[in-house]
């Protein structure tokens, strides 16, 4: 277990700016503000909020958002480029993410450039910040697949020069947690005086599992999946990260309606139907005590618990959706209406509406139930 309270880890919310990155995803000025406005309310400390040097219709969406006076911190997206991080500042921003392509792979295949000419940027980009008081953070673009002696020499420059934190980043969603727990802690025993934090992506589906492995072996500063990574400490490690849940779904729908990019009904902690029990045993579990099937009240995170009849349904499950309708029903009517409810739920492949159930209830036999 690790041993960290609310004051130690910060969820960095990128919503703004990474989950606008997403082909296709492009929030108005408007979504931005409620959006930023939601995010602090429930205490995510900092938010990264956009790419200053993309030009003045993005600039203008942040000065508003800095307009705001938020209790979170804004940080912003840069290259480690001094017109990118003058861009920031003449938001009124005052932390910047600064990013350096750090893998080998990169510095040659894609900037056609050495290890010498990134330390050189980022000097030339961190002393300018520094010199302007700004909070750094030290993005290091595919940490995952960079020599890590090569980015334990980034992380000491950025510590001698007063940059704020490293950045960790699997940009291409490529590692596991348990290479994810070693390279961290590698970084954080090499150069301790620095803040870590993880940036991971999805690719593999282990965005969350590496961010945890990342908090876990020291990194203090997160940016997967809000909701994922929030609920995961809390629930999985036993740490609280001081951020209010009870509005997650609200939050991640409006999200969703922003980016036009539905919440999936099965989505891990706010997903529409991730409470529904169908399965006879189960049912009759939750039924009993909740915390038999849950790992968490759905109330936690803004949910209802849905009891659903089909194909796996038992009498339990079937007396209780029945009670919910205002019939009651004995355990023995209920046990003779499973065979047609299995045969409903086979012929229309899904669970049974309202309407399916009154009509099974009148259909006869049980005329006189209730
Ligand atoms: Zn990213």
């Amino acid at each position: 277990m690790i041993d960290r309270t609310c004051n130690d880890i910060v969820i960095d919310d990128t919503t703004l700016r990474d989950g606008e990155q997403t082909a296709g995803v492009v929030f108005s000025k408007k979504e931005k503000i409620a959006i930023a406005r939601m995010l602090d309310a429930i205490g995510v400390r900092e938010l990264e909020c956009g790419i200053p040097a993309m030009g003045e219709e993005e600039r203008d969406s942040i000065r508003a958002l800095v307009g705001l006076g938020l209790s979170a911190r804004l940080i912003t997206w840069n290259r480690a480029v001094i017109a990118d991080i003058s861009a920031s500042m003449e938001c009124g921003i005052s932390a910047v993410d600064i990013s350096l392509s750090v893998s080998d792979l990169m510095i040659e295949k894609k900037l056609g450039k050495s290890r010498e000419w990134v330390k050189e940027q980022l000097k030339t980009a961190l002393g300018f910040a520094k010199e302007h008081g700004l909070y750094v953070s030290v993005g290091g673009e595919d940490s995952s697949r960079a020599d890590i002696y090569f980015l334990i020499e980034l992380m000491e420059i950025a510590r001698d020069m007063g940059g704020d934190r490293f950045r960790f980043c699997d940009t291409l969603g490529i590692m596991d947690p348990f290479a994810m727990y070693d390279k961290v802690r590698g970084l954080r025993r090499a150069v301790p005086e620095l803040d870590i934090e993880v940036h991971t992506h999805n690719d593999l589906g282990m965005a969350t599992a590496n961010a945890i492995a990342g908090v876990r072996a020291g990194a203090r500063f997160v940016n997967a999946a809000l909701e994922e990574v929030v609920m995961g400490l809390r629930h999985a490690c036993g740490v609280d990260t001081g951020v209010e849940t009870h509005r997650f779904v609200e939050i991640s729908r409006f999200v969703a309606k922003a980016s036009r990019r539905p919440v999936p009904h099965w989505k891990p902690v706010v997903g529409e139907k991730i409470f529904s029990t169908e399965s006879g045993l189960h049912a009759d579990g939750v039924l009993k005590d909740p915390k038999n099937y849950e790992g968490f009240d759905p109330a936690e995170v803004g949910l209802d618990r849905k009891l659903v009849v089909g194909k796996h349904s038992g009498t339990s499950g079937l007396v209780e959706r029945y009670r919910e309708m205002g019939i009651s029903l004995s355990r023995g009517e209920a046990l003779s209406m499973l065979d047609k409810v299995r045969m409903i739920a086979q012929r229309t492949k899904g669970p049974l509406k309202d309407a399916d159930l009154l009509q099974l209830y009148r259909s006869g036999r049980f005329q006189n139930a209730a």
